[in-house]
C-alpha cells in the first residue's frame, strides 16, 4: 500500500470534524513528501532535531504540531515556527513556551497532557495537577499561549475496555475543564486521542484530534 492510498483510507474513516495529524517521526523527509503531496498539510512529530530537518526541507504551509515530550530547553528552537505543542505537562513548561513565543511575537497554541493510562511509564499530569494548576491562574497572564484542550495516550494494551474507559476519562474532563474555565473561550475544543491502533475508538469517544503514524508511513 502507497502513503498515499493509505492516508485516503485513514481520513474516509474519520469524520469531517476530526484533524488528522500524520506522525511522520522517524521516517524520512520524501516520506512526509509523500503525505503532503496526497493534500495532507498537519504533521506531528516528537523530536526536536528530526523536526528541525523536515521543517527546513518540506514546505512551508505544513503546519507541525510537536507531540513528544519537550524538554523547556529546546522550545527556543521550534518557537519561530511550531504550531501546537501538544504534550505540555508543566507551568514551568508553558512559562518557557510564554517567554519564547513572546520574542518571536507568536501566539503558539498549547494542549494540557494528561496522564490517564495505568502506567507508570506514561507523561502527563494527573487530573488534580492539571485542575490545580488551571485553579492557580498563572496561565492568564500568557497572552502568547493559547490552550486548546487537552492531549492523552492510552495504556499500551490489548484490553479494548480499558482503552475505552481512558478515553472516556479523558473526554469527560475536557468537559470538566472546558466548563470550568473555557466556557466563552471558542477556541478551546481539542480531544487529542487515538493512534494507529485505536484511532476508530477514540473517535467513538469524542476525540477530534487523532495522530497516526503507522497506519499512513507503515511500520
Ligand atoms: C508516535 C506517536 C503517535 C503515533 O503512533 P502510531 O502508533 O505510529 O500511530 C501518536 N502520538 C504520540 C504522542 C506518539 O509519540
Amino acid at each position: 500500500m502507497s502513503i498515499k492510498s493509505n492516508l485516503q483510507q485513514v481520513r474516509s474513516s474519520l469524520k469531517s470534524d476530526v484533524q488528522l495529524v500524520a506522525v511522520s517521526k522517524y521516517h524520512p523527509v520524501s516520506s512526509a513528501l509523500e503525505a503532503y503531496e496526497a493534500g495532507q498539510r498537519v504533521f506531528g512529530e516528537s523530536r526536536e532535531q528530526e523536526l528541525r530537518i523536515k521543517y527546513e526541507q518540506l514546505p512551508k504551509d505544513i503546519q507541525w504540531h510537536f507531540i513528544g515530550h519537550m524538554q523547556t530547553n529546546k522550545v527556543k528552537y521550534i518557537a519561530p515556527y511550531i504550531a501546537m505543542i501538544e504534550a505540555v505537562d508543566s507551568l514551568k513548561l508553558m512559562k518557557e513556551i510564554e517567554k519564547q513565543a513572546a520574542k518571536h511575537d507568536r501566539t503558539i497554541d498549547i494542549l494540557l497532557e494528561l496522564h490517564l493510562a495505568q502506567e507508570e511509564t506514561k507523561s502527563g499530569m494527573l487530573p488534580e495537577e492539571c485542575l490545580q494548576l488551571l485553579e492557580d491562574g498563572e496561565w492568564r497572564a500568557m497572552p502568547h499561549v493559547r490552550i486548546r484542550g487537552i492531549m492523552m495516550m492510552a495504556s499500551n494494551t490489548d484490553d479494548r475496555e480499558r482503552i475505552k474507559s481512558e478515553f472516556l476519562r479523558a473526554k469527560e474532563l475536557f468537559d470538566t475543564i472546558k466548563e470550568r474555565y473555557f466556557m466563552d473561550d471558542e477556541s478551546f475544543d481539542v480531544r487529542s486521542y487515538g493512534m494507529s491502533n485505536d484511532y476508530l475508538l477514540a473517535q467513538e469517544c469524542g476525540s477530534n484530534h487523532v495522530r497516526v503514524g503507522s497506519r499512513i508511513f507503515s511500520e
